[in-house]
C-alpha cells in the first residue's frame, strides 16, 4: 500500500530509540533501510536486512562519506530521515542555586546545536546532492514538541528543533520545484528511549523544581489521550510520510503529541 519496495532511507541516529523503530518500520514496508549512527560499523547489515555506516553527523566530511558511500553501494538515495539528536535539560539561570551543572553552559549548547541543528544541515545538503541527480526525494526531520511550544528547562534544545522546523520549511520552497519534499515531525512525550535516561529525569526534574516520580505524574495528566507516545506511532506517521500517497504534503511540522501541542 505505501509502495516503499526497495526504496533506499538512511536513519541517522537509527542504532536506538526513535531511529531505530523507524528503521525497522521502512524495512517492514520493504524499504531497505541504512541506518547512520556513531555507534555503527560501515558495512554490516543485521537480520532484518537494514544496512549501518559509520556516521558523526557533526562532521561535515563524515557525513558526505557515509552519503558517498551509501549512493555508490546502492545505487541511488530516496530519502533521509534526520533523526539523531541529543537533549540535555538546563535552565538559563540556576536560580535554586544548587546544581550549577544543570544551567546552561557553552559546552551543552554547542553540542546541541552541533548535533540536533548543524547535523541536519549537513546530511540534508550532503543528500540533496544525491536526489538533485535522480530528480525526488523525500526528507524526514525528526522534530519535538518542544520546538513548536517551548519547555520548561529545555530552551537550548527548544531553540534547536524550532530551527529544525524553520529548515523544513524553508527548504520545502526552495526544492519543491526538484520534486523534493521536506516534512518534519514533532513527537511529545513518549515511551523510554536512549534519550530519556534517568540522568535525563534527574535533570529536568531538578530544572522543574519537582520530583523525578512527579515528572511521570505531570506528564499523563497533561497529554489528552491519557498515554505517551509509542515508537509505533511514529514509525507508522514516517513510512506514511515517505510514501507517493503523502505526495502533497511538505514543507510543515506534524505533531504527534496525543493531543497535547496543536
Ligand atoms: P536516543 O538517544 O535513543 O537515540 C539517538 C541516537 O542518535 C543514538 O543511537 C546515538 O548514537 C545517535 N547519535 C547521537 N549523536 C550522534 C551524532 N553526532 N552522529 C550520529 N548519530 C548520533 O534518542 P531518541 O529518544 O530515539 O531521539 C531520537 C530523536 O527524536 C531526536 O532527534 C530527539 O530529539 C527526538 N525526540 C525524542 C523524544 C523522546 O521522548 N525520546 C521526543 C521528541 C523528540
Amino acid at each position: 500500500w505505501l509502495g516503499l519496495e526497495k526504496k533506499v532511507i538512511v536513519v541517522t541516529g537509527g542504532a536506538s530509540g526513535i531511529g531505530k523503530h523507524i528503521a525497522e518500520t521502512l524495512s517492514r514496508a520493504g524499504a531497505q533501510a541504512v541506518v547512520g549512527d556513531l555507534n555503527a560499523e560501515t558495512g554490516t547489515q543485521d537480520d532484518q536486512g537494514i544496512y549501518y555506516v559509520q556516521l558523526d553527523v557533526t562532521n561535515k566530511r563524515s557525513a558526505e562519506k557515509a552519503v558517498r558511500h551509501v549512493a555508490d553501494h546502492f545505487g541511488t538515495i530516496d530519502g533521509l530521515v534526520n533523526n539523531a539528536g541529543i537533549n540535555l535539560p538546563r535552565l538559563l539561570v540556576d536560580f535554586r542555586g544548587e546544581k550549577p551543572e544543570y544551567e546552561l553552559d557553552e559546552k551543552a549548547f554547542d553540542l546541541m546545536v552541533n548535533v540536533n541543528q548543524k547535523g541536519v544541515f549537513f546530511m540534508t545538503q550532503a543528500v540533496v546532492r544525491e536526489f538533485l541527480k535522480t530528480g525526488k526525494g523525500v526528507i524526514v526531520n525528526i522534530s519535538s514538541e518542544a520546538g513548536m511550544e517551548g519547555s520548561n528547562g529545555q530552551s537550548c534544545y527548544s531553540a534547536t528543533k524550532g530551527a529544525v522546523n524553520g529548515f523544513t520549511r524553508s527548504w520545502a520552497k526552495e526544492l519543491g520545484g526538484h520534486h523534493i519534499r521536506v516534512v518534519a515531525v514533532a513527537p511529545g512525550i513518549n515511551e523510554k528511549t536512549g534519550l530519556t535516561t534517568d540522568a535525563y529525569n534527574e535533570a529536568l526534574a531538578y530544572t522543574r523544581n519537582i520530583t523525578v516520580d512527579q515528572l511521570g505524574t505531570d506528564y499523563s495528566k497533561s497529554i489528552p489521550l491519557g498515554r505517551p507516545g509509542k515508537l509505533d506511532d511514529i514509525g507508522n506517521l514516517v513510512a506514511y510520510l515517505f510514501s507517493d500517497r503523502a505526495g502533497y504534503i511538505t514543507g510543515t511540522t506534524i505533531n504527534i503529541t496525543g493531543g497535547k501541542s496543536r
